[in-house]
């Protein structure tokens, strides 16, 4: 008899109590039309509420349901790989608990994994954000496909469908800061697009403040490449250059009309800009260096508290 396929779910859940059901629900009910096997993976992340609970009542009755606990709050980032490590499916869908990735959407992803692509993105546009927020992110995806190697896109984020090919990939990148919207761009491998409406989120609240946007932000930028580090050399080149050229306009200056003593302003603005330009300079130079810090020490991404997986799995590609 033919095995079927089966999908992982992966849901990294934070403060979720009240979404899981839904989000558990509305899967069950679009994968019953569909001829797949499935499995629901919930990643309990450290939450202070009811979110264990509510998973372990729903694994008690639906078999399909596993979950891992973490013993405090370690991130997406590590909920998401832990998912990944202890997915066995033949491909993995990427969502969060919030029903903000419209499980309506899992039907068109896999589709599209039928058709043999090896990473199925939902997109997601900006209808409802703010025009603030909207601007400042082109602006900084903007930047960012200017700087870093890989390609990131606005609204391409962590609801997508990946093959177990893609899966392997990831899972063999094993550093310890990951920044998982670049990772999928670095792996690669045929990707299909695919583009839904923004959804307000209905219970809960985001976990995103503006400084952990901010710090998000910069992770991007540096997590794949050391051109900042460049920016940083040629900046301190064209302020040398300057340094230089005025230099000499005040020395010939000088040989022509002798010293005049005012220079307070040259002075403090020369000492700012130069301390500032500094300040920027190491503190790129730090970021570089916090990383190399954290990634010696090799300290695992997550510890379990408790769980109903096998633990962890590496399948082969069946396809
Ligand atoms: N999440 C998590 N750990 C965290 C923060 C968030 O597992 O430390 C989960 C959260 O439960 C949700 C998903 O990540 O399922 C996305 O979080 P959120 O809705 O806060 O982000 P947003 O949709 O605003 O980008
Ligand atoms: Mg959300």
């Amino acid at each position: 008899m033919m095995k079927r396929v089966k999908i992982s779910f992966i849901i990294p859940s934070y403060n979720e109590a009240e979404n899981i059901p839904k989000v558990l629900e509305a899967i069950n009910k679009e994968m019953y039309s569909q001829f797949y096997n499935y499995e629901v993976i919930f990643i309990d992340d450290g939450s202070t509420d009811e979110t264990m609970e509510t998973i372990k009542r729903l694994a008690f009755h639906f078999e399909e349901v596993r979950y891992i606990s973490f013993t405090r709050n370690f991130g997406k980032e590590s909920a998401m790989l832990a998912g990944l490590q202890s997915a066995s499916g033949d491909a993995v869908i990427m969502m969060d608990a919030d029903l903000q990735h419209p499980p309506s959407l899992i039907c068109q992803l896999l589709r599209g994994y039928e058709e043999g692509y090896d990473q199925v993105i939902a997109k997601r546009n900006r209808t409802g954000d703010s025009p603030i927020r909207s601007f400042i992110s082109s602006c900084y995806y903007r930047i960012v496909n200017h700087t870093v190697d890989v390609k990131l896109s606005d609204g391409e984020g962590d609801f997508r469908l990946l093959s177990r090919k893609a899966v392997n990939a990831l899972l063999t990148l094993s550093e310890g800061n990951r920044f998982s919207k670049g990772l999928y761009s670095w792996i690669g491998y045929e990707q299909k697009t695919i583009s839904y409406d923004n959804v307000v989120r209905e219970h809960g609240e985001t976990k995103w403040s503006f400084p952990k946007l901010l710090n998000y932000a910069i992770d991007g930028i540096v997590s794949f490449n050391h051109k900042p580090l460049r920016v940083c050399f040629y900046t301190g080149a064209f302020v040398l250059l300057l340094a230089l050229l005025y230099i000499s306009i005040t020395f010939v200056q000088i040989l022509r009309t002798g010293i005049t003593v005012p220079g307070y302003f040259t002075l403090i603005s020369a000492v700012l800009f130069l301390g500032g330009v500094q300040l920027v300079c190491m503190g790129i130079i730090g970021e570089y260096i916090g990383r190399i810090y954290s990634e010696t020490k090799k300290r695992p991404h997550y510890l379990i508290q408790q769980t109903n997986v096998d633990q962890p799995v590496q399948k082969m590609e069946k396809r």
